[in-house]
Protein backbone atom coordinates (compact mmCIF):
# COMPACT_ATOMS: atom_id res chain seq x y z
CA UNK A 1 0.00 0.00 0.00
CA UNK A 2 1.32 3.23 -0.90
CA UNK A 3 0.28 6.73 0.53
CA UNK A 4 0.44 9.79 -1.47
CA UNK A 5 -0.19 13.66 -0.66
CA UNK A 6 -2.31 15.15 -3.40
CA UNK A 7 -2.95 18.89 -3.45
CA UNK A 8 -5.04 20.95 -5.74
CA UNK A 9 -6.96 24.03 -5.27
CA UNK A 10 -9.01 23.23 -2.73
CA UNK A 11 -6.50 21.93 -0.31
CA UNK A 12 -4.80 18.92 0.54
CA UNK A 13 -5.72 15.32 0.54
CA UNK A 14 -4.36 11.83 1.10
CA UNK A 15 -4.59 9.20 -1.18
CA UNK A 16 -4.25 5.14 -1.01
CA UNK A 17 -2.88 3.18 -3.71
CA UNK A 18 -3.14 -1.00 -3.39
CA UNK A 19 -2.51 -3.60 -5.46
CA UNK A 20 -1.68 -3.62 -9.08
CA UNK A 21 -1.75 0.63 -9.24
CA UNK A 22 1.26 0.43 -7.03
CA UNK A 23 3.48 -0.15 -10.10
CA UNK A 24 2.01 3.11 -11.46
CA UNK A 25 3.06 4.95 -8.48
CA UNK A 26 6.85 4.10 -8.10
CA UNK A 27 7.69 6.52 -11.40
CA UNK A 28 5.89 9.09 -9.43
CA UNK A 29 8.11 11.87 -8.25
CA UNK A 30 7.49 14.18 -5.41
CA UNK A 31 5.84 17.57 -7.54
CA UNK A 32 4.56 15.82 -10.12
CA UNK A 33 1.17 16.56 -11.73
CA UNK A 34 -1.13 14.20 -11.07
CA UNK A 35 -4.55 13.21 -12.16
CA UNK A 36 -6.00 10.73 -10.19
CA UNK A 37 -9.97 8.87 -10.17
CA UNK A 38 -10.69 7.11 -7.19
CA UNK A 39 -13.26 6.80 -4.14
CA UNK A 40 -13.81 9.36 -1.48
CA UNK A 41 -13.81 7.35 1.86
CA UNK A 42 -13.78 7.96 5.73
CA UNK A 43 -9.81 7.90 7.32
CA UNK A 44 -7.93 7.25 10.46
CA UNK A 45 -5.71 9.79 9.57
CA UNK A 46 -5.46 13.19 11.69
CA UNK A 47 -4.72 15.09 9.71
CA UNK A 48 -6.91 14.57 6.77
CA UNK A 49 -10.99 14.46 6.76
CA UNK A 50 -11.35 12.23 4.72
CA UNK A 51 -9.03 10.13 2.03
CA UNK A 52 -9.44 8.58 -1.69
CA UNK A 53 -9.18 5.26 -2.80
CA UNK A 54 -7.17 5.64 -6.42
CA UNK A 55 -9.04 3.64 -9.14
CA UNK A 56 -7.04 5.11 -11.86
CA UNK A 57 -3.54 7.28 -11.77
CA UNK A 58 -2.16 9.50 -14.83
CA UNK A 59 0.96 11.27 -14.41
CA UNK A 60 0.32 14.33 -15.97
CA UNK A 61 3.98 15.71 -15.88
CA UNK A 62 6.70 14.78 -13.79
CA UNK A 63 9.03 16.88 -11.67
CA UNK A 64 12.74 16.14 -12.21
CA UNK A 65 14.71 15.98 -9.17
CA UNK A 66 17.17 16.84 -7.53
CA UNK A 67 14.80 20.28 -7.45
CA UNK A 68 16.55 23.45 -6.81
CA UNK A 69 14.34 24.67 -4.26
CA UNK A 70 12.30 22.43 -1.57
CA UNK A 71 8.90 23.30 -1.68
CA UNK A 72 8.00 21.23 1.52
CA UNK A 73 9.93 24.01 2.86
CA UNK A 74 12.34 21.41 4.89
CA UNK A 75 15.11 22.60 3.80
CA UNK A 76 15.29 26.67 3.57
CA UNK A 77 16.36 28.10 0.66
CA UNK A 78 17.78 31.43 0.76
CA UNK A 79 15.99 34.58 -0.73
CA UNK A 80 18.15 34.55 -3.81
CA UNK A 81 17.47 31.20 -4.51
CA UNK A 82 14.16 31.20 -4.19
CA UNK A 83 13.45 34.39 -6.66
CA UNK A 84 15.44 32.78 -8.99
CA UNK A 85 13.67 29.65 -8.95
CA UNK A 86 9.55 31.65 -8.31
CA UNK A 87 7.67 29.22 -9.53
CA UNK A 88 8.53 26.45 -7.80
CA UNK A 89 8.77 28.44 -4.95
CA UNK A 90 5.08 29.18 -4.81
CA UNK A 91 4.70 25.74 -4.53
CA UNK A 92 5.87 25.84 -0.80
CA UNK A 93 2.99 26.81 0.97
CA UNK A 94 4.26 29.64 2.99
CA UNK A 95 4.87 31.59 -0.38
CA UNK A 96 1.84 30.55 -1.61
CA UNK A 97 -0.27 32.00 1.89
CA UNK A 98 1.16 35.30 1.13
CA UNK A 99 0.30 35.85 -2.36
CA UNK A 100 -2.92 34.48 -1.38
CA UNK A 101 -3.06 37.28 1.41
CA UNK A 102 -2.12 40.03 -1.61
CA UNK A 103 -4.85 38.68 -3.25
CA UNK A 104 -7.54 39.22 -0.73
CA UNK A 105 -6.01 42.91 0.25
CA UNK A 106 -6.32 43.71 -3.36
CA UNK A 107 -9.79 42.87 -3.23
CA UNK A 108 -10.84 44.50 0.04
CA UNK A 109 -9.42 47.62 -1.44
CA UNK A 110 -11.45 47.30 -4.44
CA UNK A 111 -14.52 46.74 -2.92
CA UNK A 112 -14.23 49.38 -0.31
CA UNK A 113 -13.34 52.10 -3.02
CA UNK A 114 -16.07 50.83 -5.06
CA UNK A 115 -18.74 51.24 -2.39
CA UNK A 116 -17.10 54.97 -1.68
CA UNK A 117 -18.08 55.76 -5.20
CA UNK A 118 -14.63 55.47 -6.61
CA UNK A 119 -14.00 54.66 -10.56
CA UNK A 120 -11.05 52.26 -11.02
CA UNK A 121 -8.81 53.60 -13.96
CA UNK A 122 -5.76 52.54 -15.74
CA UNK A 123 -3.38 55.38 -16.74
CA UNK A 124 -0.54 54.92 -19.33
CA UNK A 125 3.09 53.53 -18.11
CA UNK A 126 4.75 54.84 -21.09
CA UNK A 127 4.83 58.70 -21.40
CA UNK A 128 6.35 61.25 -23.24
CA UNK A 129 7.72 63.71 -20.49
CA UNK A 130 8.72 63.29 -17.09
CA UNK A 131 5.80 63.70 -14.64
CA UNK A 132 7.30 65.26 -11.06
CA UNK A 133 10.28 66.45 -12.29
CA UNK A 134 13.69 64.41 -13.47
CA UNK A 135 15.02 62.48 -11.24
CA UNK A 136 14.73 58.64 -11.07
CA UNK A 137 13.24 58.02 -14.15
CA UNK A 138 13.41 54.89 -16.82
CA UNK A 139 13.90 56.39 -20.16
CA UNK A 140 13.35 54.00 -23.59
CA UNK A 141 13.41 54.62 -27.16
CA UNK A 142 9.76 55.06 -28.63
CA UNK A 143 10.28 54.96 -32.27
CA UNK A 144 13.00 57.17 -32.25
CA UNK A 145 11.85 59.52 -29.49
CA UNK A 146 12.69 59.39 -26.27
CA UNK A 147 10.12 58.15 -23.57
CA UNK A 148 9.89 57.36 -20.11
CA UNK A 149 8.47 54.87 -18.13
CA UNK A 150 5.65 56.29 -15.50
CA UNK A 151 7.01 57.29 -11.77
CA UNK A 152 3.24 57.36 -10.60
CA UNK A 153 -0.18 58.16 -12.24
CA UNK A 154 -0.23 61.97 -10.68
CA UNK A 155 -0.89 64.14 -13.61
CA UNK A 156 -3.02 61.78 -15.22
CA UNK A 157 -5.54 60.85 -12.15
CA UNK A 158 -5.38 64.38 -11.24
CA UNK A 159 -7.05 65.58 -14.64
CA UNK A 160 -9.35 62.20 -13.94
CA UNK A 161 -11.57 64.42 -10.93
CA UNK A 162 -12.46 66.32 -13.79
CA UNK A 163 -14.72 63.92 -15.08
CA UNK A 164 -15.18 61.00 -12.97
CA UNK A 165 -14.70 63.21 -9.47
CA UNK A 166 -13.48 60.12 -7.95
CA UNK A 167 -10.86 57.56 -9.64
CA UNK A 168 -8.44 55.29 -8.19
CA UNK A 169 -5.58 53.00 -9.69
CA UNK A 170 -3.81 49.89 -8.70
CA UNK A 171 -0.28 49.59 -11.35
CA UNK A 172 3.14 48.85 -11.57
CA UNK A 173 5.19 52.12 -11.26
CA UNK A 174 8.88 52.57 -12.11
CA UNK A 175 11.67 54.26 -9.98
CA UNK A 176 14.90 54.49 -11.06
CA UNK A 177 16.72 54.77 -7.60
CA UNK A 178 19.66 52.69 -7.04
CA UNK A 179 18.68 51.74 -3.65
CA UNK A 180 19.58 48.41 -1.94
CA UNK A 181 16.77 48.63 0.80
CA UNK A 182 14.37 45.76 2.09
CA UNK A 183 11.66 48.82 1.25
CA UNK A 184 13.02 49.99 -2.59
CA UNK A 185 12.13 48.35 -5.53
CA UNK A 186 12.49 49.72 -9.10
CA UNK A 187 8.98 48.29 -10.32
CA UNK A 188 6.52 48.71 -7.31
CA UNK A 189 2.64 48.61 -6.86
CA UNK A 190 0.67 51.66 -5.99
CA UNK A 191 -2.51 52.16 -5.10
CA UNK A 192 -3.43 55.62 -6.03
CA UNK A 193 -6.99 58.07 -5.21
CA UNK A 194 -7.67 61.25 -6.33
CA UNK A 195 -11.13 63.28 -5.47
CA UNK A 196 -12.84 66.12 -6.08
CA UNK A 197 -14.27 68.02 -3.47
CA UNK A 198 -12.31 66.64 -0.75
CA UNK A 199 -9.44 67.95 1.26
CA UNK A 200 -6.65 66.18 2.87
CA UNK A 201 -8.36 65.58 6.16
CA UNK A 202 -11.08 63.54 3.95
CA UNK A 203 -8.71 61.41 1.61
CA UNK A 204 -7.09 60.52 5.09
CA UNK A 205 -9.99 59.27 6.94
CA UNK A 206 -10.67 57.15 3.67
CA UNK A 207 -7.13 56.07 3.76
CA UNK A 208 -7.85 54.97 7.43
CA UNK A 209 -10.91 53.27 6.53
CA UNK A 210 -8.91 51.10 3.80
CA UNK A 211 -6.08 50.13 5.68
CA UNK A 212 -8.77 49.07 8.79
CA UNK A 213 -11.00 47.21 6.82
CA UNK A 214 -7.61 44.82 4.87
CA UNK A 215 -6.65 44.65 8.43
CA UNK A 216 -10.19 42.88 9.38
CA UNK A 217 -10.78 41.43 5.97
CA UNK A 218 -7.89 39.48 6.35
CA UNK A 219 -7.49 38.46 9.79
CA UNK A 220 -10.72 36.91 9.89
CA UNK A 221 -10.84 35.50 5.89
CA UNK A 222 -7.58 34.32 6.07
CA UNK A 223 -6.80 32.15 8.99
CA UNK A 224 -4.97 29.41 7.29
CA UNK A 225 -2.48 31.45 5.58
CA UNK A 226 -1.84 33.29 8.96
CA UNK A 227 -1.44 29.62 10.69
CA UNK A 228 0.83 28.46 7.45
CA UNK A 229 2.57 32.12 7.70
CA UNK A 230 3.11 31.85 11.25
CA UNK A 231 1.96 35.27 11.95
CA UNK A 232 -1.18 36.94 13.49
CA UNK A 233 -2.73 39.76 12.10
CA UNK A 234 -3.70 41.84 14.41
CA UNK A 235 -6.35 45.20 13.62
CA UNK A 236 -4.52 48.23 14.44
CA UNK A 237 -6.13 50.79 17.12
CA UNK A 238 -7.58 53.39 16.03
CA UNK A 239 -8.31 56.80 14.93
CA UNK A 240 -4.49 56.94 14.27
CA UNK A 241 -2.76 59.14 15.80
CA UNK A 242 -2.10 62.17 13.60
CA UNK A 243 0.96 63.98 14.32
CA UNK A 244 2.37 67.11 12.48
CA UNK A 245 5.90 68.08 10.88
CA UNK A 246 6.71 70.98 13.62
CA UNK A 247 5.90 68.60 16.33
CA UNK A 248 8.38 66.30 15.09
CA UNK A 249 10.75 67.93 14.58
CA UNK A 250 10.39 68.91 19.05
CA UNK A 251 10.70 65.75 19.15
CA UNK A 252 13.88 65.26 17.49
CA UNK A 253 15.09 68.74 19.71
CA UNK A 254 14.25 66.81 22.36
CA UNK A 255 16.25 63.92 21.60
CA UNK A 256 19.20 66.08 21.15
CA UNK A 257 19.12 66.02 17.73
CA UNK A 258 20.48 69.25 15.52
CA UNK A 259 17.12 69.41 13.25
CA UNK A 260 15.43 73.01 11.70
CA UNK A 261 12.34 73.71 10.47
CA UNK A 262 12.25 73.19 6.44
CA UNK A 263 14.99 69.86 6.90
CA UNK A 264 14.07 66.86 5.61
CA UNK A 265 13.48 63.80 7.98
CA UNK A 266 16.40 61.77 7.54
CA UNK A 267 15.78 58.06 7.84
CA UNK A 268 17.56 57.95 11.12
CA UNK A 269 14.84 60.68 12.41
CA UNK A 270 11.75 58.50 10.93
CA UNK A 271 13.62 55.63 12.89
CA UNK A 272 14.01 57.47 16.62
CA UNK A 273 9.92 59.04 15.51
CA UNK A 274 8.44 55.46 14.65
CA UNK A 275 9.91 54.11 18.00
CA UNK A 276 8.14 56.53 19.81
CA UNK A 277 4.99 56.04 17.95
CA UNK A 278 4.80 52.86 17.15
CA UNK A 279 2.11 51.08 14.43
CA UNK A 280 0.21 53.54 11.87
CA UNK A 281 0.28 57.23 12.45
CA UNK A 282 0.00 59.77 9.98
CA UNK A 283 2.89 63.12 9.69
CA UNK A 284 1.00 65.55 8.44
CA UNK A 285 1.54 69.82 7.26
CA UNK A 286 5.15 69.09 5.90
CA UNK A 287 7.03 72.60 4.59
CA UNK A 288 5.97 73.47 1.12
CA UNK A 289 9.42 73.24 -0.04
CA UNK A 290 10.25 69.70 1.27
CA UNK A 291 6.93 68.45 -1.08
CA UNK A 292 5.71 68.21 -5.01
CA UNK A 293 4.93 71.42 -6.95
CA UNK A 294 1.12 70.36 -7.28
CA UNK A 295 0.87 70.00 -3.48
CA UNK A 296 -1.50 73.17 -1.73
CA UNK A 297 -0.15 75.32 0.72
CA UNK A 298 -2.16 75.73 4.23
CA UNK A 299 -4.08 79.57 4.27
CA UNK A 300 -3.18 80.24 7.49
CA UNK A 301 0.53 79.40 7.13
CA UNK A 302 1.79 79.58 3.53
CA UNK A 303 4.89 77.67 4.32
CA UNK A 304 3.14 74.74 5.32
CA UNK A 305 1.04 72.48 3.17
CA UNK A 306 -1.92 70.46 3.24
CA UNK A 307 0.25 67.44 2.94
CA UNK A 308 0.99 63.88 4.97
CA UNK A 309 2.58 60.60 4.78
CA UNK A 310 1.35 57.80 6.21
CA UNK A 311 4.03 55.76 8.32
CA UNK A 312 4.17 52.57 9.75
CA UNK A 313 6.34 53.13 12.72
CA UNK A 314 9.87 54.49 10.84
CA UNK A 315 8.56 52.94 7.01
CA UNK A 316 6.59 55.32 5.15
CA UNK A 317 3.76 53.48 3.64
CA UNK A 318 2.07 56.69 1.63
CA UNK A 319 2.07 60.47 0.46
CA UNK A 320 -0.78 62.55 -0.08
CA UNK A 321 -2.81 65.73 -0.17
CA UNK A 322 -4.68 68.80 -0.98
CA UNK A 323 -3.88 69.69 -4.92
CA UNK A 324 -3.57 73.08 -5.88
CA UNK A 325 -5.65 73.97 -8.51
CA UNK A 326 -5.83 77.20 -9.92
CA UNK A 327 -3.50 77.65 -13.14
CA UNK A 328 -1.54 80.78 -12.08
CA UNK A 329 -0.35 79.52 -8.90
CA UNK A 330 0.43 75.83 -10.64
CA UNK A 331 2.96 78.12 -12.69
CA UNK A 332 4.85 79.65 -10.28
CA UNK A 333 5.12 76.61 -8.08
CA UNK A 334 6.54 74.74 -11.02
CA UNK A 335 9.25 77.43 -11.48
CA UNK A 336 10.10 77.39 -7.97
CA UNK A 337 10.98 74.10 -8.08
CA UNK A 338 12.91 74.73 -11.70
CA UNK A 339 10.67 73.09 -13.26
CA UNK A 340 9.70 74.63 -17.01
CA UNK A 341 5.66 75.18 -17.32
CA UNK A 342 5.86 74.97 -21.37
CA UNK A 343 6.99 71.05 -20.37
CA UNK A 344 3.43 70.94 -18.18
CA UNK A 345 1.07 72.15 -21.20
CA UNK A 346 -1.15 69.32 -21.70
CA UNK A 347 -1.31 69.10 -18.10
CA UNK A 348 -2.10 72.36 -17.33
CA UNK A 349 -4.86 73.33 -19.70
CA UNK A 350 -6.89 70.65 -17.88
CA UNK A 351 -7.54 73.14 -15.10
CA UNK A 352 -8.78 75.78 -17.32
CA UNK A 353 -11.87 73.76 -17.66
CA UNK A 354 -13.53 73.99 -14.67
CA UNK A 355 -11.30 71.99 -12.69
CA UNK A 356 -12.57 70.67 -9.09
CA UNK A 357 -10.35 71.21 -5.93
CA UNK A 358 -9.14 67.94 -5.43
CA UNK A 359 -7.11 65.30 -3.18
CA UNK A 360 -5.31 62.31 -3.81
CA UNK A 361 -2.77 59.91 -2.21
CA UNK A 362 -0.39 56.90 -3.44
CA UNK A 363 0.29 53.73 -1.09
CA UNK A 364 2.60 51.13 -1.83
CA UNK A 365 0.55 47.93 -1.76
CA UNK A 366 3.99 45.79 -1.28
CA UNK A 367 5.05 47.99 1.57
CA UNK A 368 1.74 47.42 3.32
CA UNK A 369 2.04 43.64 2.76
CA UNK A 370 4.73 43.49 4.78
CA UNK A 371 3.61 45.17 7.41
CA UNK A 372 0.68 42.57 7.00
CA UNK A 373 2.81 39.93 7.47
CA UNK A 374 5.29 41.22 9.64
CA UNK A 375 8.27 40.76 7.68
CA UNK A 376 10.56 43.53 6.53
CA UNK A 377 11.53 42.54 2.63
CA UNK A 378 9.26 43.84 0.00
CA UNK A 379 10.75 41.54 -2.29
CA UNK A 380 8.99 38.38 -0.34
CA UNK A 381 5.57 39.66 -1.28
CA UNK A 382 5.99 40.72 -5.34
CA UNK A 383 6.34 37.64 -7.57
CA UNK A 384 9.37 38.52 -9.48
CA UNK A 385 11.16 41.79 -7.91
CA UNK A 386 13.14 44.42 -10.04
CA UNK A 387 16.17 45.85 -7.99
CA UNK A 388 19.01 47.18 -9.31
CA UNK A 389 20.80 44.01 -9.05
CA UNK A 390 17.93 42.09 -9.93
CA UNK A 391 16.53 41.97 -13.78
CA UNK A 392 15.60 37.72 -14.10
CA UNK A 393 13.95 35.71 -14.16
P1 LIG B 1 10.73 56.90 -0.05
O1 LIG B 1 11.05 58.26 0.54
O2 LIG B 1 10.47 55.84 0.96
O3 LIG B 1 11.71 56.48 -1.12
P2 LIG B 1 8.89 58.37 -1.71
O4 LIG B 1 8.48 59.49 -0.81
O5 LIG B 1 9.91 58.61 -2.74
O6 LIG B 1 9.31 57.07 -0.82
P3 LIG B 1 6.31 58.58 -2.99
O7 LIG B 1 6.72 59.24 -4.25
O8 LIG B 1 5.72 59.41 -1.92
O9 LIG B 1 7.58 57.76 -2.42
O10 LIG B 1 5.36 57.34 -3.37
C1 LIG B 1 4.21 56.97 -2.63
C2 LIG B 1 4.39 55.60 -1.97
O11 LIG B 1 4.79 54.63 -2.94
C3 LIG B 1 5.50 55.56 -0.92
O12 LIG B 1 5.02 56.02 0.31
C4 LIG B 1 5.83 54.08 -0.89
O13 LIG B 1 4.91 53.35 -0.12
C5 LIG B 1 5.65 53.67 -2.33
N1 LIG B 1 6.96 53.67 -3.03
C6 LIG B 1 7.59 54.72 -3.56
N2 LIG B 1 8.75 54.36 -4.12
C7 LIG B 1 8.86 53.02 -3.94
C8 LIG B 1 9.84 52.05 -4.30
N3 LIG B 1 10.93 52.37 -4.96
N4 LIG B 1 9.62 50.75 -3.95
C9 LIG B 1 8.51 50.40 -3.29
N5 LIG B 1 7.55 51.27 -2.91
C10 LIG B 1 7.71 52.58 -3.24
MN1 LIG C 1 6.60 60.10 -0.13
Amino acid sequence: MTFITLRDVSGISQVIVKGELNENVEEINRQSAVMIKGIVQETKARDFSFEIKAEEIEVLAKAIHPLPVDPIGRVESNIDTRLNHRALDMRNQKTASIFKLRHHVLETLRNTLSQKKFIEITTPKIIGSASEGGADLFSLDYFGKTAYLAQSPQLYKEQMTLGLERVYEISNFYRAEKSHTGRHLSEFTSVDIEAAFLDYNDVMDILETLILEVYKHTSEKCKKEQEVIGHTIEIPSSPFERITYNQVIEELKQNGEKIEFGDDLLDSHLRMIGEKHAGFFFLTDWPMKLKPFYIREKDEDPLLSRSFDLQYGYLELSSGGTRLHNTDILKSRLKEQGLDPAQFADHLQTFDWGMPPHSGWGLGLDRLMTTLIGIDNVREVVLYPRDPDRLKP
